[in-house]
């Protein structure tokens, strides 16, 4: 790119031909204020406040739209040019409500800025106050007309940046406003809620609802929220955009940087991400989990040429429990080049991914393909290999251990009876279930609790042999900590939840289990947040079943020979941010430490375990791999019919009538144009942190007058 020397106030700046002698200044860091510029945009010169004096031109040419000269001598300081700018500045606050001058609600206003910057500290010219009311219709996005100053960055960015065209000026002359054709709606519009517009206002007359950006989180969490969401940070709108484009193996790859088990996160994760997605205020939430499997099942393992493999350590890792944590930890740590073998109690690695999940939510083969992917040339695993001390495994050379033995022992309900023989716990079920043990539960089951593993014991008590199943719960439907899909997919099997109901007594008596339970009623919230349930003095009443199940909590086993400190319902305790115990060496993570949480969680204290083992041992606790290309993304959108319309696609699932007796797989996966629509929904928030900063005036002397 051929270059030009200019003189600007004195100094030699050296500047790319092409670029106009604002961008030129700016770029040596000498400032001119300016309102109507922004980097991205093509310059409009409409505010005037970038006026400069060029020697042999007449008049003072808007800088932001003269091209940098050759030997080009430039001013910008004048007399004349800071009057005539206190003049723009003036006119241009004149309909401006007056306390814009002196709020400090939006720090970034950089009105208010350039306003301070050029010494204007009050509105001497006042036209008519305008007095519209904000405007908070639309989803996302507030518009306060009186605090438009027409400089029209949001309407290049709408057209410009990304090709939607909603935005325009509507009217002219003195009634000129920033708005949308005949004043539709932004989704009538066919607005993509990209948030352009409201990145590149100067003032604040665009903003987003809520004081997104005000409320502590940082831009990155507030404005792409999915993300900063996923416990293991998994970039969603990335992958999401992959799919869009039918790179489905790149989508893969940009899973797999932070996850090793994007196939089962297809399947089961809990999909926090959808909960907060902003996709959800304008219609409903982009379906982020069906894409995670729908791009798994299209890995060609592509990504495996970038994956890392460290040369050998000549260290030795310890993992003890092969659930998702585990598993996670040993991944990374060998990639790292540590040794690695991961122990596991069980007949088959997989822990609570294993026996904790029913097959009709996770298939075995999806399972081990996932397992044998990551484990293939890295770790060992040892099923069927209980430790009950430490001391041995160091004895054997380790350098260090990883507890991850999640929370595998049912928790006990505290109700007279709960011994009896036809009482089981929902994780001792579903364990036997999962592993092919002979169960039966009679045609008669109950099931005590109100979370997803109360939900996954009555689905799995229907597919073996029972007719009727209660799921007995004390609090509400609101309340209940199971999710919507879980529950609602319990009720397509015809799985009776009883609400406010809580068991009081058990006993056997002629061959039936005899429940007794009493009605509740709600008070005020506990701890919790969920209100208190309080039994209904007089409602007890009994019913008779062939089996009880238990799923109100699970602990974790903890054995003595691990000499690690624990805390309350036996959690192993460690230290905040590095998954150190209180031995030196061991470390911990998962459902040991957190009680019982999501894979997703589990995948991410993995991760934690890994970096910080990393650490101990001499390494640089860098575990994240850059598996697919570093491509830009792309910011011209394009304009959508009916963009905010289009409804989440919900993936096929079994029909409810062919779920019993069986234990096939209920949801199935999106066809292709299913899953390009879907990832079609999708806002891209993300391309809003790629718009450029815009510079702000450097902090006046207020000793002296203006530069
Ligand atoms: S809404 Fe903001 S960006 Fe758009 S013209 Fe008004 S001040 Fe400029
Ligand atoms: S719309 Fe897309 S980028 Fe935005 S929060 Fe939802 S999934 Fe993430």
């Amino acid at each position: 790119m051929e270059r030009i020397t200019l003189n600007i106030d004195g100094r030699e700046v050296v500047t790319k031909k092409g670029k106009t002698v604002l961008e030129a200044a700016l770029d040596a860091g000498i400032y001119i204020p300016n309102l109507c510029h922004h980097p991205d945009l093509s310059p409009l010169g409409a505010c005037r406040l970038c006026i400069v004096e060029i020697k042999g031109m007449r008049g003072l040419p808007t800088s932001c739209t003269t091209r940098a000269a050759e030997s080009m001598v430039v001013k910008t300081v004048t007399p004349r040019v800071e009057h005539i700018r206190r003049i723009a500045m003036e006119l241009t606050l004149a309909a401006h409500p007056f306390d814009c001058l002196v709020c400090s609600s939006n720090l970034n206003c950089q009105l208010q800025a350039v306003a301070q910057y050029l010494g204007v500290s009050e509105q001497r010219l006042r036209a008519h106050p305008r007095d519209i009311p904000v405007d908070s219709s639309n989803p996302l996005f507030e518009h306060d007309l009186d605090k438009c100053i027409l400089c029209g960055r949001c309407v290049r960015a709408c057209h410009e940046l990304r090709g939607v065209g909603v935005l325009s000026f509507i009217m002219r002359g003195k009634d000129t406003y920033v708005g949308t054709a005949f004043d539709r709606s932004l989704a009538d519009a066919n607005c993509r809620f990209c948030g352009a517009c409201i990145e590149v206002c100067p003032t604040g007359a665009l903003r987003d609802k809520n004081g997104l950006l005000e409320a502590g989180k940082s831009r990155e969490a507030a404005l792409v929220p999915c993300r900063n969401t996923c416990p293991a940070g998994i970039d969603i709108p990335r992958y999401i955009r992959f799919i869009y484009e039918k790179k489905y193996a790149k989508a893969a790859a940009v899973i797999r940087e932070k996850v090793p088990f994007p196939m089962v996160l297809g399947y089961v994760c809990d999909h926090p991400c959808e909960g907060v997605c902003r996709r959800g205020d304008v219609n409903e939430a982009i379906s982020i989990k069906n894409l995670k499997r729908f791009a798994a099942e299209r890995d060609t393992g592509a990504w495996k040429k970038s994956s890392i493999k460290a040369p050998s350590s000549g260290k030795k890792v310890a993992i003890v429990g092969s659930g998702p944590a585990g598993l996670t930890a040993a991944y990374y740590l060998a990639n790292l080049g540590h040794g690695v073998t991961v122990f596991e109690a069980l007949p088959a690695a997989g822990g609570m991914l294993r026996v904790g999940i029913p097959e009709y939510r996770l298939p075995d083969e999806v399972l081990d393909a996932e397992i044998d992917e990551i484990r293939q040339g890295r770790f060992e695993i040892k099923t069927g290999t209980r430790i009950e001390s430490l001391d041995n495994l160091f004895e054997q050379g380790y350098d260090a251990v990883f507890l991850a033995v999640g929370a595998h022992r049912g928790t006990s309900m505290g109700v007279e009876g709960e011994d009896s023989p036809s009482v089981v716990d929902a994780i001792s079920f579903l364990r036997d279930v999962s592993l092919g043990r002979r169960v039966k539960t009679g045609n008669r089951v109950a099931v005590i609790g109100g979370g997803n593993v109360a939900i996954d014991a009555a689905r799995s008590a229907i597919r073996l042999s029972a007719k009727d199943v209660d799921i007995i719960y004390r609090r509400t439907r609101h309340e209940m900590p199971a999710s919507d899909e879980e529950v609602d997919g319990a009720l397509e099997e015809k799985i009776n939840i009883v609400y406010l109901t809580a068991p009081a007594k058990i006993w056997q008596e002629n061959g039936a289990v005899k429940l007794q339970c009493l009605r509740m009623k709600l008070g005020e919230p506990d701890a919790s947040g969920r209100r208190r349930p309080e039994p209904i003095e007089g409602s007890e009443f009994i019913t008779d079943y062939d089996t009880v199940i238990a799923a109100i909590g699970q602990m974790s086993e903890v054995p003595e020979g691990f000499q690690v400190a624990t805390g309350r319902g036996n959690l192993i305790k460690i230290d905040n941010g590095d998954s150190a115990t209180s031995r030196k060496g061991v470390f911990a993570g998962g459902d040991a430490v957190s009680g019982p949480a999501s894979v997703i969680k589990a995948i991410a204290a993995g991760r934690r375990g890994a970096i910080a083992i990393d650490k101990y041992l001499g390494g640089s606790g860098i575990i994240d791999e850059k598996l697919a290309p570093a491509e830009e993304p792309e910011a011209w959108l394009g304009c959508e019919q009916g963009f905010a319309c289009q409804q989440r696609r919900e993936a096929p699932c079994l029909p409810p009538q062919q779920r019993s007796g069986n234990f096939n797989m209920v949801e199935h996966t999106y066809d292709e144009e299913s899953a390009v629509k879907e990832a079609n929904r999708c806002l891209s928030c993300d391309l809003r942190l790629k718009i450029s900063p815009v510079k702000f005036p450097p902090k006046r002397d207020s000793t002296k007058g203006s530069q």
